[in-house]
C-alpha cells in the first residue's frame, strides 16, 4: 500500500472521530469518502467510529467494485457518483445531526437566513427527494439536490456536505448543522428574514478572498 493512500485511510478514522465529537452524527450513523488514485477510499458499513482502524476503510473503484474484509458504506452509490460528476470535490461526509435532519423531516430548504449560506455555493441548501437509502434512486435525488450547492439535505435522513478537501468537507457540515440550528431557533421566535440572491452573489465572490494573508 502506498504511504499516500495509508495517510488517507488515516484521515478518514480521524475524520469519522471528528464528525462525532461534533455532534455531526449518532451512533454509526453517517459516512464519509476521499478521492484516493481512481476511485475512492470510504468508510465500512455500519462498524462503530471508536472501532475503526486504517485497515477497516475500505478501497472503491469508479466501477462500484471493492477490496477489503468489510463492506463499504451502504451509502456508496452517492459518494461514488457525486465524486464521479464534480471534479471539484474530493471528500464527502453524509450524518444525521439533530437540527439539519429536523429540517429535513419537514422537508424544508434553508433559505439565505445568515450570509454564510454562500459556503453552501447559492443562496439555498436544497432538500434532496426521499428516496429509501443506500439506492441509486436515492443518489439521483442527490445529484439534482446539489446542483451548484456544495451540499444538501436529504428529506428524512440526514445531510451531505463536500469539500474539496476532508478537512474542508467536515468544516461544511458543521457550518451547515450551525446554520440549520439558527434557522429553527429563528422559526420558533417568528419570522426570518431571507437575504437577497444579489447579496449572497456579494457574499460568494468576498468568500474567493477571505481568510489570513500571506504577507
Ligand atoms: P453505513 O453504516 O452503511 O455507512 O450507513 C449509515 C447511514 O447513514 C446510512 O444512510
Ligand atoms: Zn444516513
Amino acid at each position: 500500500m502506498r504511504s499516500d493512500e495509508q495517510q488517507l485511510r488515516h484521515a478518514v478514522v480521524a475524520a469519522c472521530r471528528r464528525m462525532q465529537r461534533l455532534g455531526l452524527s449518532h451512533g454509526t450513523s453517517g459516512n464519509i469518502s476521499v478521492r484516493c488514485g481512481d476511485g475512492l477510499l470510504i468508510t465500512p458499513s455500519g462498524v462503530p467510529y471508536d472501532k475503526l482502524s486504517g485497515e477497516d476503510i475500505v478501497g472503491m473503484g469508479f466501477d462500484g467494485s471493492w477490496q477489503g474484509k468489510l463492506a463499504p458504506s451502504s451509502e456508496w452509490r452517492f459518494h461514488l457518483d457525486i465524486m464521479q460528476s464534480r471534479d471539484d470535490v474530493n471528500a464527502v461526509v453524509h450524518g444525521h445531526p439533530l437540527y439539519a435532519t429536523s429540517l429535513a423531516i419537514c422537508r424544508r430548504e434553508i433559505p439565505a437566513v445568515h450570509y454564510m449560506i454562500a459556503a453552501a455555493g447559492g443562496a439555498t441548501v436544497r432538500c434532496a427527494e426521499y428516496a429509501t437509502f443506500g439506492t441509486k434512486a436515492l443518489s439521483i435525488n442527490v445529484l439534482d439536490a446539489m446542483r451548484e450547492r456544495n451540499c444538501c439535505l436529504l428529506a428524512n435522513h440526514g445531510m451531505i456536505a463536500t469539500g474539496a478537501t476532508l478537512e474542508r468537507a467536515l468544516w461544511l457540515a458543521s457550518e451547515l448543522e450551525n446554520l440549520a440550528h439558527q434557522y429553527v431557533i429563528s422559526l420558533t421566535i417568528g419570522h426570518p428574514v431571507i437575504l437577497s440572491d444579489h447579496e449572497i452573489e456579494t457574499n460568494i465572490a468576498l468568500f474567493k478572498n477571505y481568510g489570513p494573508k500571506k504577507i
